[in-house]
């Protein structure tokens, strides 16, 4: 494998091109290589303990020392959440705008990496020269500050690299778009627009962050009683607009939740969030009157024990949720967040509370392209291909068809693990694959998804599980056997199950162990039969556990 990517510029998706979230692309050209982004994926109830995911680096550990660098687009979750899990794989040096880089640092320094992870801080206009590779950072308009699209040049050709963008006025000042540098890049010439599809179902071009802050501005002095408002953490001009609406309003702007401390301050660090009101804590301002607070959260996607999540469980001891509430989602729902998100929305209106989300007000607005938006792109950096990633297959499809129908003279898509390569000018995906596997963390530890642990996790969720313990004598008989299970049937029932089958197997296995003995083959009709006997009577094949101990031997078997 490591012959192939000799000539040519080569392009591997290792993850993000299945799926909106993961990020993970590979770059090489002349034996040398470049990552863009190392990002989460987010996981949905399949997966029970496990929020996260993310795209296995191992097809890259083989060009150790050939890694040239990881760039990091922007500072979501999606693309820099998984450095510290991706970087051991790549040991290279890590390329990201000053905020990116404040959230990369507190990350690594939760696995006590951020000594040994090389850091390098690039503002946005800038770019870095390695062998193989020029990458310049250029401002992009996004759901958070500093969002770089990609411009990578090679001996062999150029690329596009913006899988997370929109078109915006910027006139919430921290939002830019380098529209001279993307001229520039587009004379210079780009062969490759690697490209979002998150929106590319949506016609029309979205309301701007600005019109949002007024919308926010114009909502929240109208609210009687107390307000919780959520939004994405890194989402700053967001925070500010809801933080200058408390203003307008006459509340007090009250912080809840680790993630949105550690945004804000990181985003004071990098210059933002200068001139608003003075934001407080909750023990802050104890005692103050629901009337008087807007509480802004994180736990827009429900996530176990975020704020949010606790203020909607009744959990909090700052804020009781009841018909005086409004609670305002100023957040898009990340796929497959839904049914997690309906649920918490589903309790707070239980309790009277009036939810009020995108659906029901302009709240928010999304930080991906829709249509009009990407036609705008196309005609401004001229691309001779685009490449759709950042989204499932329907959307990848439909951004195919829509590429070509504004008049891109090639469009090509791929999945996960496929290998393009652009040489003498045309792009081809040859007939090679890369491994791909995603990996899930799981209380801390990384697990792959396709693993054993996993589907035998999945066995038990379906098949329910089934522990037989029994004892036999040093002349083989069975002395006792018990049956077990927690998950099979109601306890009471299953107890009445559990003795029948029991006293009905007895004499059977009993005489089975006295003429074979207790060996290999005893042992597995033991469990066959007992199992088939409980399939028998509630037509469930559970996964059987058996511990058998012989009288006379020194252990459990
Ligand atoms: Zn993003
Ligand atoms: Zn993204």
């Amino acid at each position: 494998m490591t012959d192939t990517f000799k000539k040519g510029l080569y392009f591997i998706p290792l993850g993000g091109a299945d799926e909106i979230g993961m990020n993970l692309y590979a770059y090489s050209s002349n034996g040398k290589w470049i990552v863009v982004d190392a990002g989460y994926g987010f996981l949905n109830d399949d997966y029970p303990g496990m929020d996260m995911c993310y795209a296995s680096p191992l097809f890259l550990e083989q060009f150790e020392g050939q890694i040239e660098g990881l760039f990091i687009t922007h500072a979501h979750e999606d693309h820099m959440g998984a450095v510290a899990q991706i970087w051991p794989a790549l040991k290279c040096p890590v390329y990201a705008t000053p905020f990116a880089m404040g959230l990369i640092k507190e990350r690594l320094k939760e696995y006590q990496m951020e000594d040994i992870v090389p850091l390098k801080t690039v503002h946005a206009g800038e770019s870095v020269q390695t062998d193989s590779f020029n990458v310049k950072f250029l401002a992009l308009v996004h759901s958070v500050p500093e969002t770089c699209g990609l411009f990578i040049k090679t001996q062999y050709g150029n690329v596009f690299h913006a899988t997370d963008w929109r078109m915006d006025d910027g006139l919430t000042k921290i939002l830019h778009f380098d529209d001279d540098g993307l001229k520039k890049a587009s004379e210079e010439g780009i062969d490759i627009f690697v490209c979002d599809s998150t929106n590319v179902l949506i016609d029309k071009r979205q309301p701007s962050e600005r019109e949002i802050r007024e919308n926010l501005l114009e909502l929240i002095p109208q609210i009687k009683g107390g307000i919780v408002a959520t939004c994405f953490a890194s989402n700053i001009m967001r925070l500010e607009s809801l933080i200058l609406a408390a203003q307008k309003a006459n509340r007090t702007p009250i912080l809840m939740g680790r993630s949105l401390k550690t945004n804000v301050l990181i985003a004071k660090e990098c210059g933002y969030m200068a001139d608003l009101p003075k934001t407080y804590t909750p023990d802050e301002v104890e005692g103050i009157t629901a009337d008087k607070a807007l509480y802004i959260c994180t736990g827009s996607q429900a996530n176990y024990r975020s704020a949010l999540s606790i203020i909607a469980k009744g959990e909090s001891k700052y804020v009781k949720l009841d018909n005086d509430y409004t609670v305002i989602f100023s957040s898009k729902i990340i796929p497959g967040n839904e049914d997690k998100i309906e649920r918490m929305q589903e309790r707070m209106i239980e309790k009277g509370v009036n939810v009020i989300t995108e659906e029901t007000a302009p709240v928010h607005t999304s930080g991906h392209p829709s249509k009009e938006e990407l036609k705008t792109m196309y005609e401004l950096l001229k691309p001779k291909i685009v490449l759709p990633v950042h989204g499932d297959k329907r959307f990848i499809r439909a951004h195919e068809r829509f590429a070509l129908s504004c008049g891109i003279k090639e469009v090509n898509a791929g999945k996960n693990g496929d290998v393009f390569r652009f040489l003498d000018g045309k792009l081809e995906k040859t007939q090679e694959t890369v491994e791909t596997d995603v990996i899930g963390i799981d209380r801390g530890r990384s697990v792959s998804l396709n693993s054993e642990l996993i589907a035998n996790r999945r066995r038990i969720a379906y098949n329910c599980s089934l522990f037989i313990s029994a004892v036999v004598s040093k002349d083989n008989h069975l002395l006792n056997l018990e049956i077990s299970s927690i998950d099979i049937l109601p306890s009471a029932d299953w107890e009445e199950l559990s003795n029948e089958v029991v006293e009905k197997l007895t004499p059977i296995l009993d005489t089975e162990i006295l003429n074979r003995g207790l060996n290999a083959q005893t042992k597995d009709f033991i469990k066959s039969r007992i199992r088939k006997e409980v399939y028998q009577r509630t037509k469930i094949k559970p996964v059987t556990f058996l511990h058998i101990y012989q009288q006379g031997e020194n252990q459990c078997q």
